[in-house]
């Protein structure tokens, strides 16, 4: 048979031809020699008739919560705290805040995620007309702002007689003055019953930092504030509930008796979703843990894992589990499938997970293993919901802990939450590392991780959003408009697989080259 015109290129195709490449399940069936992980498979290009930047990455974390970006940052002691939280959710994602401290400690960093970005802030700092500059300026010091409506009785919904900020005491060194003095009372104010775009509309024209919300007799009931304005206006796809308009943050805890106290605590400071935090998920603790939280706090969502098969995904999907988070061995730091030697290459964990979570609706979360933008494509492709990053995110401006230099190079102190350093923190009775891994008894500590450090990755208010720009790139080459789209595709056989062969993988990264710099943005 020959063709005269390459007019007739694409009759050709559609007539003659198959499909290039391997539908998912030829992939992860051809592989009976082995479980695969995200190196070994690429996707093949589609085609382009869109701009990247209409690519949608709106994605669900648990059954009820819905995120514009598939990231979760892990809940391990080098990487989510309070810090993390707060700008993972601002940047469209969801911080998950560890659990290696007290519990009030930990409620405390979820009560500070659940305030940043207030509409109305319904409790806040209010100080007395009696009070000194002195005073204001340790608060300033300690919380970082200024602003402080000054109330007749120093209280809340006492009467509202001025506000003090930073201006009022910028210049002045006598600390015994009283607030009385300085502070400012030409003052704009908004009456109890406005609304929050009525009110925020009052506070621009103002010009001024704060709108204080009064009720009849004058007394203050709320404030608004200019710097939420502000956030709100630069971070768009931020991570919010629908009522309170707070940020949403999530935290993880173990399956312990006491477990149910911190979680108490959690949910009293505001809690959105918990992950129960163990690296084997399928235990009678976790069944009965998932049970008594989704009776207990049934607006809570509740995350259940670690899984890497049907069969444990199954046990936790019964007892009532809102999301599954899938990985074991698979992270940087782990040593889990050395010592252990269970686990599962997570490519082939998160196909098999995802494909029998789906059925009933549960999401699931590919976590660990996250080395790239193109991991993070991969898993969504392979079923996953999101993905959860540590070691990728450890070196950040907004994990816990200070940079350090070594040989030159600016470093951050990352570790596994079974590494020996991680389970013998004693500043607390409440370990998490060892209940992780279910060794809070035992004489003889086995790591399951190490510790270690990784480079300086700058503030993750640039990272995320070249990760989320990335993956946008990515789904514009495989021609599909949103990650539902992609997960459509790879179900209905139009989205094509090719596995990757050792060499291939060489061909695929950086070679040839006598030296490189590798940036990954500007
Ligand atoms: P990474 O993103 O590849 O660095 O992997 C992070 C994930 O590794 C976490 O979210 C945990 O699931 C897992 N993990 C944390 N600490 C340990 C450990 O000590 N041993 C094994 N796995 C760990």
């Amino acid at each position: 048979m020959s063709f005269e015109a390459s007019a007739n290129a694409l009759d050709f195709l559609k007539q003659y031809e198959t499909l290039d490449g391997i539908d998912v399940k030829t992939l992860m069936d051809s592989v009976s020699r082995g479980g695969l992980t995200y190196n070994d498979f690429l996707m093949l290009p589609g085609k382009i008739d869109f701009p990247s930047s209409e690519v949608s990455l709106e994605t669900k974390l648990t059954k009820k919560i819905t995120l514009k970006a598939p990231l979760v940052s892990s809940p391990m002691d080098t990487v989510t705290e309070s810090e993390m939280a707060i700008h993972m959710a601002l940047l469209g994602g969801i911080g998950i805040i560890h659990h290696n401290c007290s519990a009030d400690e930990q409620a405390a960093m979820v009560r500070k995620v659940k305030k940043y970005e207030n509409g109305f802030i319904s409790d806040p700092v209010v100080v007395s007309p009696t009070q000194t500059v002195g005073d204001i300026k340790k608060l300033k010091q300690k919380l970082g702002f200024t602003g402080f409506p000054v109330t007749e009785n120093g209280k809340m919904r006492g009467k509202l007689v001025g506000i003090v900020t930073s201006r009022d005491i910028q210049f002045h060194d006598d600390d015994t003055t009283p607030v009385s003095d300085i502070m400012t009372k030409d003052l704009v104010t908004a009456s109890g019953n406005v609304n929050l775009t009525t009110a925020n509309e009052v506070l621009r024209k103002s010009k001024k930092g704060k709108l204080p919300i009064i009720d009849e007799e004058g007394n203050i009931t709320a404030l608004l504030s200019r710097t939420d304005l502000q956030k709100n206006h630069n971070y768009p796809i931020a991570s919010k509930s629908f009522d309170s308009k707070q940020l949403l943050c999530g935290a993880a805890i173990g399956t312990r008796p006491d477990d149910r106290l911190r979680l108490e605590k959690l949910v009293e400071a505001g809690l959105d979703v918990v992950i129960l935090d163990s690296s084997q998920g399928n235990s009678i603790f976790q069944i009965e843990m998932i049970k008594w939280a989704k009776s207990t706090f049934p607006k809570l969502e509740v995350i259940a894992g670690n899984v890497v098969t049907r069969e444990q995904a199954a046990s936790l999907i019964a007892a009532g589990a809102d999301g599954l988070r899938i990985g074991m061995g698979s992270g940087s730091i782990c040593i889990t499938q050395e010592v252990m030697a269970v686990g599962r290459p997570q490519g082939t964990a998160v196909y098999n997970v995802t494909e029998f979570a789906k059925k009933f609706g549960v999401p699931c979360i590919a976590d660990g293993g996250i080395q790239n933008i193109g991991h993070i494509t991969k898993a969504i492709a392979l079923g996953a919901s999101t993905v959860m990053m540590g070691g990728l995110l450890a070196g950040t401006t907004e994990s816990p802990g200070s940079y350090f230099y070594k040989n030159g190079q600016r470093l951050k102190s990352y570790r596994g939450m079974g590494s020996i350093e991680a389970m013998e923190k004693q500043d607390t009775n409440d370990n998490a590392a060892t209940s992780r891994y279910f060794s809070e008894t035992d004489e003889v500590l086995v790591a399951q991780g190490v510790s270690g450090s990784v480079v300086d990755r700058g503030s993750i208010t640039k990272f995320i959003p070249y990760l989320i720009s990335g993956l946008q790139h990515g789904l514009q080459d495989m021609g599909v408009t949103s990650l539902a789209a992609m997960q459509e595709g790879v179900d209905n056989g139009k989205v094509r697989f090719e596995f990757r062969s050792p060499s291939a993988q060489l061909e695929g990264g950086v070679h040839s080259l006598h030296s490189y710099e590798k940036r990954l943005h500007n």
